[in-house]
C-alpha cells in the first residue's frame, strides 16, 4: 500500500472511532457505534499488516490468536457485575503495552526510524519517557483498581501521614528523570523512570476508596488513551496518536461528568481517601429504630392501588440478574393502569450505563427509562419509590449530613414519593459503607429477599389477587 493510501485508511479507521463513540453515547445506537468500533480496529490492524516494516506475520498472527482467543472466552464467560473490573484489568495491558513498545524504540531506535543508539531525536525521546511514565502509571494504578474492585483487595482508602508530599517528591524525580533521559540517553534514566511509575501508579490509586472507584475506571482510562497517543507520535502512526487521544479525552470527560455527578472537584477525589468501610448495623443493634418489613402480597397491594410508580435499580439487581422479572412486574402493573418509570442514577451499578444496558436487555422501552436530572423532581408526587438492589444512590444523608463521606453527593429523592419499598436482603450498607437512614422511615417497607425471587413473588400475587 503507498503511504497515501495508508494515510487514507487510518484516517477511514479514524472516523469509525469517532462514529463508534458517538454511537456508544445512548443506549440505543450503542450496538451500531459497537459495530463501527469493530471496523475501525480491523481497518487499522489490516492497514498496519500492509506496512513494509511489518514482516513477522507468523508472530503477529500467533499474537491475535492468543489474545484474541483469551478475549472471546473472557467476553463469553464475564458476568455484567465484574465488567468494571475487567475494564481496569483491560486498562493495565494498554499501559504495560505502551511501557513495551516505548522501551523497543529507545532500545532500537532504528528499527522505529528514530535516530541510532545515543543519537536517538529529542523530540522522540521527550514522547518515549512521557509515553512511558503513563503507561507504567496506568499498568500498577489499574491493577490497583482492580484488586479493590474484585475485593482482593480492601475497598478502604490507604491513607498514610505525609502521603501526598511522598507523590508530589515522586512527581518532581520522574521529570527529573525525564530531563535525565532526554539530554544524557542514559538506560538507568529509563529504568528509573519506569521504577518511578509504576510506584506512583500504586500510591495514586491506594488512597481512593470505594465510592469513588468509577472516577478512578474511567481516569485510568483516559491516562491509558494518553500513553497510547504518546506512543503513536513515537511510532510515527496517526490512527494510534487519534484513537488514543479519543480514549484520552473521552475518559477525562466522563471523569468530570461523574465528579459532577457526586458534586466533588476532580483534586477532591483524586486526594481525597473518600468511600471508606464503616458498620453496618445488624437487626439486634437498632437502638430504638424500627424497621417495617413487608412481603411480596403487601408490595403487589400497595403497588396496584397506586397511580404512580418510579422504579430505582441499582447494583443488586445486577447481582440478582432481577432485570426480567422486573420488567414483568412493570407490564402487570402497567396492565392494570399503573404508570410505570425508571429513574437511573448516573453511579447506579458499578459503572456507568450499568443500569441501561440491563434494562435494554431485558427490552424495558427506553420511553420509560429517565435519567435523574430528568425525573428527581417528579418523587413528590408520585405514589410508590420501589427501590430494588440499590443503597448509595438513594440515602438522603448526602444531602443533609455534613459528616458523611457520600455528603454532596447528588441522590434519588424517593423519600418524598408516599410510599418507599426497599428489595434488599439484609440492613447491610451498599458500596460506600454508609448506613441509610431511608430503612428507618416510617412511609419504608423493607422487602427482605433476593431481587429477583422477590419480583416473581409480587407477579405471582399482582396476578393472582388482580382488581
Ligand atoms: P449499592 O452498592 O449502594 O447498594 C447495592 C445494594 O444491593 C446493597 O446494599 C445490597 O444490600 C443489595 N443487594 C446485593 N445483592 C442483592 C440481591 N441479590 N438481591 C437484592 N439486593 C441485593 O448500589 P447502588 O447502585 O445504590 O450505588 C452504586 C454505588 O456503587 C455507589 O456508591 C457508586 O459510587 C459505586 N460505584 C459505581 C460505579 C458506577 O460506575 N456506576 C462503579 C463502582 C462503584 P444487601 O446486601 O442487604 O442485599
Amino acid at each position: 500500500m503507498s503511504a497515501s493510501l495508508t494515510a487514507f485508511a487510518y484516517l477511514i479507521a479514524s472516523v469509525c472511532f469517532i462514529m463508534a463513540l458517538r454511537g456508544l453515547s445512548s443506549p440505543k445506537t450503542a450496538r451500531m457505534g459497537n459495530i463501527y468500533g469493530v471496523s475501525g480496529m480491523v481497518i487499522a490492524i489490516l492497514t498496519t499488516l500492509t506496512l513494509p516494516s511489518v514482516t513477522s506475520f507468523g508472530t503477529i498472527a500467533l499474537g491475535i490468536a492468543i489474545g484474541g482467543g483469551i478475549g472471546a472466552i473472557i467476553a463469553l464467560k464475564i458476568a455484567m457485575t465484574a465488567l468494571p473490573q475487567l475494564v481496569a484489568a483491560f486498562h493495565s495491558l494498554v499501559g504495560l503495552a505502551a511501557v513495551f513498545v516505548a522501551g523497543a524504540a529507545f532500545f532500537s531506535p532504528e528499527a522505529y526510524g528514530i535516530g541510532t543508539v545515543g543519537e536517538i531525536h529529542v523530540g522522540s525521546l521527550i514522547e518515549m519517557s512521557i509515553g512511558t511514565a503513563i503507561g507504567a502509571i496506568t499498568f500498577t494504578g489499574s491493577i490497583i483498581a482492580f484488586g479493590k474492585l474484585q475485593g482482593i483487595l480492601p475497598g478502604k482508602p490507604l491513607v498514610f501521614p505525609g502521603q501526598h508530599m511522598v507523590n508530589l517528591g515522586l512527581g518532581i524525580a520522574l521529570v527529573l528523570c525525564v530531563i535525565w533521559l532526554t539530554v544524557a540517553q542514559s538506560d538507568s534514566a529509563f529504568w528509573a523512570i519506569v521504577a518511578i511509575s509504576l510506584v506512583l501508579g500504586v500510591l495514586i490509586i491506594v488512597p481512593i476508596g470505594g465510592a469513588d472507584m468509577p472516577v478512578v475506571v474511567s481516569m485510568l482510562n483516559s491516562y491509558s488513551g494518553w500513553a497510547a497517543a504518546g506512543i503513536g507520535f513515537t511510532l510515527a502512526n496517526p490512527a494510534l496518536i487519534i484513537v488514543g487521544a479519543l480514549v484520552g479525552s473521552s475518559g477525562a470527560i466522563l471523569s468530570y461528568v461523574m465528579c459532577k455527578g457526586m458534586n466533588r472537584s476532580f483534586f477532591n477525589v483524586i486526594l481525597g481517601g473518600f468511600g471508606g468501610e464503616t458498620a453496618t448495623p445488624g437487626m439486634e443493634d437498632l437502638g430504638d429504630r424500627t424497621v417495617r418489613q413487608g412481603a411480596a402480597a403487601d408490595a403487589a397491594f400497595i403497588m396496584e392501588q397506586a397511580t404512580k410508580v418510579i422504579i430505582i435499580p441499582g447494583y443488586g439487581m445486577a447481582v440478582a440478574q432481577a432485570q426480567h422479572a422486573l420488567a414483568e412486574m412493570a407490564q402487570v402493573l402497567e396492565e392494570k393502569g399503573v404508570d410505570v418509570r425508571y429513574a437511573i442514577h448516573p453511579v447506579a451499578g458499578r459503572m456507568p450505563g450499568h443500569m441501561n444496558v440491563l434494562l435494554a436487555e431485558a427490552n424495558v422501552p427506553y420511553d420509560v427509562v429517565f435519567e435523574m436530572d430528568e425525573i428527581n423532581s417528579d418523587f413528590s408526587s408520585t405514589d410508590v419509590a420501589f427501590v430494588i438492589g440499590a443503597n448509595d444512590i438513594t440515602n438522603p444523608s448526602a444531602k443533609t449530613d455534613k459528616s458523611s463521606p457520600i455528603y454532596g453527593m447528588p441522590v434519588l429523592n424517593v423519600e418524598e414519593a408516599g410510599t418507599v419499598l426497599f428489595i434488599k436482603r439484609s440492613l447491610a450498607s451498599g458500596y460506600s459503607g454508609v448506613d441509610n437512614p431511608l430503612f428507618y422511615e416510617d412511609n419504608t417497607m423493607m422487602l427482605f429477599a433476593d431481587a429477583k425471587k422477590m419480583c416473581e413473588d409480587i407477579v405471582k400475587a399482582l396476578k393472582g389477587g388482580g382488581h
